[in-house]
């Protein structure tokens, strides 16, 4: 299934906002630098909040329908596994082979056999246009990358097929993710995956490394940018290589998994993406559901007094609703606010602490990451929570809006 050069990650929590994150990405396209939304809601998401992947279709057709949108747009199975992957299968055209448990699993002996006799034509040393050291082909290189990736890849393989045997191949896109894991894989580690994504027939569109340095839920970069920069760099012209010698589809891309607001690394993507002619998928929808508690908490005393109660209740509940995510947020709960602290604030000063504009005097990147995992308080709340999204809907949609165009999109496609 063809879809953009560029796409991005959208999709939210209570599938309120479609209409929100519709109008952010057409004012790019208004810009000149057409994006395909991509409605993504990943199983925790569903099993948190209890709610199902027909939600998400629903929510992104009636906003494609109320916009008139005319270009092509997908719906997410994020993170699926061949355990969950029924629960999206018909109601999804993209689908996010999450792989990364299966890293380090040991191949079986006679996938190792076919992996090195598929390298043989590869010869003794591979020269990637643009990277300055070759890859030196040796037995125990392909031990490594095998013993780390073979399993996993093979695994992608399964899923991919039993997706096919229900909608048909070529009825969707195709992504493969490994990042949800502590080691960054490098451009070697690259180079050997699409290798055997290649061999297993997998048709990807999207991949998702692991990239070097922290990417923690809702909050900036974490790392060495300029490792950062030469590994992406590296990455994109693997890619490159790998669909023109190794036969990937032509439009595979980048995928990053961001979780969100990666404002330093974004200019850095731009720059790369543009100097090699490349697309990008970029995966960030986490903080639409930030942007409807800070709607909430600037629309007058109702909404107000939720958005706090959201907050005492994560503060009080901190433990149980950071597990699902330790590994990807780090709060310092020296620098939390009290309950008491908050009780008092305004609505701005509530909404300056929570909305990531990189060296306001009020932003708390611990407060914001808090109330990031704190979303199953507000599911919890149900209609209570809801209700005021639909009667703030002006001011709440005008956040969810203002966030990715403003904030992602312009310093993501240079507007
Ligand atoms: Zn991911």
């Amino acid at each position: 299934m063809k879809f953009g050069k560029y796409s991005f990650g959208v999709g939210d929590r209570f599938n309120h906002e479609g209409q929100a994150q519709l109008r952010a990405l057409m004012r790019a396209n208004v810009e000149g630098v057409e994006v395909t939304p991509v409605w993504n809601k990943s199983n925790r998401e569903h099993d948190i909040v209890n709610s199902e992947p027909e939600g998400t279709r629903i929510e992104a057709d009636e906003a494609v329908k109320a916009l008139g949108w005319k270009e092509p747009y997908c719906v997410d199975a994020d993170h699926i596994n061949l355990s969950n992957v029924d629960r999206f299968i018909d109601h999804s055209d993209f689908f996010t082979l999450d792989v990364a448990v299966y890293i380090g699993n040991k191949p079986t002996a006679k996938d190792v056999v076919a992996f090195k006799q598929s390298c043989a034509i590869l010869g003794g040393k591979v020269i990637i246009p643009g990277i300055d050291d070759s890859i030196v082909i040796s037995d125990e290189l392909l031990d490594e990358v095998s013993g780390k990736y073979l399993a996993a890849v093979k695994e992608a393989g399964k899923i991919y097929k039993h997706i096919v045997s229900v909608k048909g191949a070529g009825n969707f896109v195709t992504e493969v993710s490994m990042d949800e894991v502590e080691d960054p894989q490098t451009p070697v580690d690259m180079f050997f995956i699409m290798k055997m994504l290649a061999s297993e027939k997998i048709p990807a569109q999207t991949f998702a490394p692991k990239f070097t340095g922290r990417f923690n839920k809702g909050v900036d970069y974490v790392g060495d940018v300029e490792q950062f920069t030469k590994e992406f760099e590296q990455d994109v012209l693997v890619i490159d290589y790998a669909v023109k010698e190794f036969g990937l589809p032509e439009d595979l891309k980048m995928s990053v998994h961001s979780g969100s607001d990666k404002f330093t690394i974004y200019p850095i993507m731009a720059k790369i993406i543009k100097k090699y002619d490349k697309g990008l998928h970029v995966k960030t929808a986490g903080t639409t559901w930030l942007e409807e508690v800070i709607g909430l908490a600037i629309s007058g005393d109702e909404g107000l007094a939720v958005a706090k109660e959201i907050y005492l209740q994560a503060l009080a509940r901190k433990e149980e609703l950071c597990a699902p995510y330790a590994d990807v947020i780090d709060i310092d709960d020296a620098q939390l606010p009290t309950s008491k602290e908050v009780s008092g604030w305004t609505g701005e000063k509530f909404g300056d602490s929570l909305r990531h504009i990189p060296g306001h005097p009020d932003y708390n990147l611990n407060f914001r990451q808090l109330i990031h995992v704190g979303y199953k308080v507000a599911a919890e709340m149900g209609e209570k929570y809801t209700g005021l999204l639909k009667k703030y809907e002006d001011v709440v949609g005008g956040c969810v809006e203002e966030n990715i165009y403003d904030r992602h999109l312009k310093r993501l496609f240079d507007l």
